[in-house]
């Protein structure tokens, strides 16, 4: 099954008065592709999903579904499925009923509506369930009935809007896998939004992280994670470690930093930061991927650090250092081998360029 279409948001802005809410955004939607929109509260999200759903009109800028211009369309007439965290079930409906409705105000033929809803309940695991009423499911039973509801007329484009925001962690967890696995069966073009990084890594094909009214990279999570194009993107996503220092050379594909303590290192760069000699940058390296360096020809790169705090987070000891200059490098070593890792104790640690990546030392936001 495929039912879905691409999407291509161009030029978008989205003025409240005068307050810029969403900034000229290009975005691009595969068809049967499932697209985070991620970033903090107040960066767009909900504005920008809005302006697709047709809810909220464009200040300028247009909105193609396939290749059909529908920015000036209704929402009704864009027929798109949305699935919100409080775009609750009509509760005086059994749940047949509620999954019916979309196919009932566009009289769908009877014996079409009858096989297209028992589909759908069999596709969210709740063929049994049809008599019930909503009081009588839980919580993710809910949301799955909803979901059946947001697709079963077909759309184009299905629109999540932190749907699974008012569900407790376990349960979060197992809808996200249970709709990222229907979302894939029926192969529906879906653009969720989300503040919770975890749950964009775990559900998309791609992330666009939003701030601001911008978007800040578009990328598959694996690329956000391991290359952040910017200092926004690598501190919005997990944890890390962001040192300072001055290019002072480029050979290949490989730039050399100076830290600010006079130490070298080296970092693998992009082809457009070649020309960043004499520029302060920051080298980007996660904690997980710094080890305790047993000396220097152990990894492509060594700093001299200092241990100044300890934190047991189970699996893993977090040890914070500091270089001599007083920059704080953060590393995150397995239980099993963090013994001898304690307060005071110098300590060089140790990378390889592949870990690591250069970022623009612009101001953090
Ligand atoms: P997010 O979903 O990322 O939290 P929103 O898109 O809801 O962000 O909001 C972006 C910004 O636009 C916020 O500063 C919010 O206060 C503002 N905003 C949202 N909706 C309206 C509105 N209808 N009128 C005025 N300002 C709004
Ligand atoms: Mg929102």
């Amino acid at each position: 099954m495929s039912i879905g279409d691409s999407l291509s948001v161009v030029n978008a802005t989205k003025y409240y008065k005068k307050y810029k809410a969403v900034d000229s955004v290009n975005l691009s939607v595969n068809k049967s592709e499932f697209l985070t929109i991620l970033g903090p509260s107040g960066s767009g999200k909900t504005s920008l999903l809005k302006l697709i759903a047709g809810f909220e009109e464009l200040s300028s800028g247009s909105i193609l579904l396939n290749t059909q211009d529908i920015t000036l369309k209704k929402a009704y007439e864009r027929n798109i499925g949305m699935l919100f965290q409080n775009y609750a079930l009509f509760p005086h409906m059994t749940v047949f009923e509620n999954v019916c409705y979309p196919l009932r105000i566009r009289k769908v033929p009877k014996d079409e509506v009858k096989k297209r809803v028992e589909e759908m309940l069999r596709l969210v695991h709740l063929e049994h369930f049809g008599e019930r009423y909503p009081k009588q499911l839980s919580g993710g039973q809910q949301q799955r009935v909803a979901l059946a509801r947001a697709i079963v007329f077909n759309p184009p484009l299905l629109l999540l809007d932190e749907p699974l925001g008012a569900l407790d962690k376990n349960l979060r967890q197992k809808m996200q896998i249970e709709i990222k696995h229907i979302q894939e069966k029926v192969g529906i073009t879906t653009i969720s939004v989300t503040h919770d990084q975890e749950e964009a890594l775990t559900m998309s094909d791609r992330i666009c992280v939003m701030n601001r009214g911008r978007i800040e990279q578009v990328d598959t999570p694996e690329n956000l994670y391991k290359r952040p194009k910017n200092r926004f993107v690598a501190e919005f996503i997990g944890e890390i470690n962001l040192i300072k220092g001055n290019v002072v050379g480029i050979e290949a594909s490989k730039a050399k930093l100076k830290t600010l303590d006079s130490q070298m290192v080296t970092v693998e760069v992009e082809n457009h930061q070649k020309d960043m000699k004499n520029t302060p940058m920051l080298l980007a390296v996660r904690p997980e991927n710094i080890q305790i360096a047993r000396d220097e020809s152990e990894f492509q790169n060594t700093l001299k650090a200092r241990v100044f705090e300890t934190v047991y987070v189970g699996e893993a000891v977090k040890a914070k250092t500091q270089t001599i200059t007083g920059q704080e490098i953060t590393v995150k070593i397995p239980s099993a081998i963090s013994d001898g890792i304690s307060c005071g104790k110098e300590v060089l640690l140790g990378w390889n360029d592949k870990d690591a990546s250069l970022i623009a030392d612009e101001a953090s936001v």
